[in-house]
């Protein structure tokens, strides 16, 4: 009996650094979703499917079920929070840092410091382990932008060569976490398609050097 699996992926850098560890698998996706607009993807294995969603949607898909296995950044897990997910491998795909940066000569602020972030709950996390109090403001993206126009002190966002940063006269200040793209797998699914599943991960670890 053929037992069904379905991938949860989002498209651009994961989806693209994803392939090769898939086609370790013999996954080969029928459709390019830079292309298509199709958002359930045929793959050359005619009982395993992508679904193509939004990068912070891929573990609520996984954690209900909707998808057996996906692939999300270490910094979206931190946001979510991880519930209901085995997270059984590091695929060491899309790497990059979560920072909080700023104004290399930042004048000391009077007032309690903002920080502007997508990722509140990892911030909220972060200046409370530290015993700092800040005041976070939730945005979707773009953050570069708050500090230049004063809408706040410092922003926390993932960082890769620090180009984006750079251009718009920012500085890394500190470091929060090292990111890479791990495989979520929902927990009922590793039970109930036990060997299915245990054989993909090796495959993917394999191939991953993981
Ligand atoms: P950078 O190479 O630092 O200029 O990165 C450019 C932008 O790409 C950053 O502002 C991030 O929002 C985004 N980015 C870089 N690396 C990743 C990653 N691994 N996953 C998701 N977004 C990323």
């Amino acid at each position: 009996m053929n037992i069904a699996l379905t991938i949860a992926l989002s498209k651009g850098r994961i989806f693209k650094e994803t392939l090769p560890l898939l086609a370790a698998a013999g996954i080969t996706p029928k459709d390019d979703p830079e292309t298509s607009r199709k958002l359930i993807l045929d793959t050359s294995l005619d009982d395993v499917k992508l679904v193509i969603i939004r990068a912070s949607d891929v573990p609520t898909y996984v954690s209900y079920g909707a998808a057996d296995v996906g692939v999300a950044g270490k910094d979206v897990l931190m946001e979510h929070g991880g519930d209901g997910l085995y997270e059984p491998l590091d695929l060491k795909i899309a790497k990059c840092r979560l920072m909080v940066a700023g104004f290399e000569n930042e004048n000391p602020s009077r007032r309690r410091m903002r920080i502007a972030t997508k990722y509140v709950n990892s911030t909220r996390r972060y200046y409370a382990d530290r015993r700092e109090q800040v005041e976070i403001i939730k945005l979707y993206g773009s953050m570069e932008l708050a500090p230049i126009v004063g809408l706040a002190d410092r922003i926390v966002d993932v960082v890769d060569t620090g180009n984006t940063l750079k251009a718009n006269g920012l500085v890394p200040l500190e470091h929060i976490a090292d990111i890479s793209s791990r495989l979520i797998v929902n927990r009922a699914s590793m039970k109930m398609k036990h060997a299915r599943i245990a054989d993909f991960i090796d495959k993917l670890g394999a191939a991953c050097g993981s």
